[in-house]
């Protein structure tokens, strides 16, 4: 059996080893009887510091605290000006996504049911928000800009399948001046007048096309109201 090794430090010096008998420095410096008195007590520092220092205590979710304007909350799924998705389902933001939580099937536009500019929409497209780590790679990917974040944090469901959020539940809301898709795009524009920003809202073409196809769509009122409201400040 090996024999014990009984050294011990003593004062800064190893004393009693079998095998090494010479005394070192050690690189402790002894503690002075005033700092040797106060450490029982030392630990309590950081807590007595700590009780005159104002509460940060936060009182949500009665008060809900603001995010930094950048932050990556809930995504959103634009529209242009005149209420066409900006979605052309090109599924750019799912080859994009290292967690693989967005899918995507694009469909056609037609003459009768044109959603987005151009030729392509997002007909399913969902986020599984169990995946999601919100590094924001897909919004960097999307050409069209039809994918941003909000600052929206409040993300909850009630089993996993309803933290799957489907189209309609990213969809931004339509303000009152935008005309609910499908409707055709501006006459004689293209969907790169689209992107360059040459559409600022539903033409009287538009608001025909949906009062023909669809008389009772809400959104139909509340255009012809924010048109009257423009008409008369002009
Ligand atoms: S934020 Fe990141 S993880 Fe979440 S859907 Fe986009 S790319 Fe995927
Ligand atoms: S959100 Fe953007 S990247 Fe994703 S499918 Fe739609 S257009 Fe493409």
């Amino acid at each position: 059996m090996a024999d014990k090794d009984i050294s011990r430090h003593e004062g800064g010096r190893e004393v009693g080893g079998a095998g090494s008998p010479e005394p070192y420095e050690s690189l402790i410096e002894e503690r002075g009887p005033v700092a040797r008195a106060l450490a029982p007590v030392a630990g309590f520092g950081v807590t007595i510091a700590n009780m005159f220092k104002p509460t940060v205590t936060e009182q949500y979710p009665f008060e809900k605290a603001p995010t930094k304007p950048r932050y990556h909350g809930r995504h959103q799924l634009n529209r242009y000006p005149d209420g066409l998705e900006k979605c052309i389902g090109c599924e750019l933001c799912a080859w994009a996504c290292p967690a693989d939580a967005i899918y995507v099937e694009g469909a056609d536009n037609t003459p009768d049911a044109q959603f987005s500019p151009g030729e392509r929409y997002g007909r399913v497209y969902q986020i599984n928000y169990l995946r999601c780590i919100f590094c924001g790679l897909c919004i960097e990917a999307c050409p069209t800009r039809a994918l941003t974040m909000t600052n929206e944090y409040e993300l909850a469901g009630p089993s996993r399948a309803g933290m799957i959020y489907e189209k309609q539940d990213l969809l931004a809301p339509l303000s009152d001046s935008m005309l609910a898709a499908p409707h055709p795009m501006v006459p004689g524009t293209e969907d790169t007048d689209y992107y360059t920003g040459a559409v600022t809202g539903p033409t009287p073409e538009q608001i025909d096309w949906v009062a023909q196809y669809r008389p009772d769509d809400p959104t139909l009122e509340s255009v012809r109201r924010a048109d009257a409201r423009s008409e008369a400040t002009r």
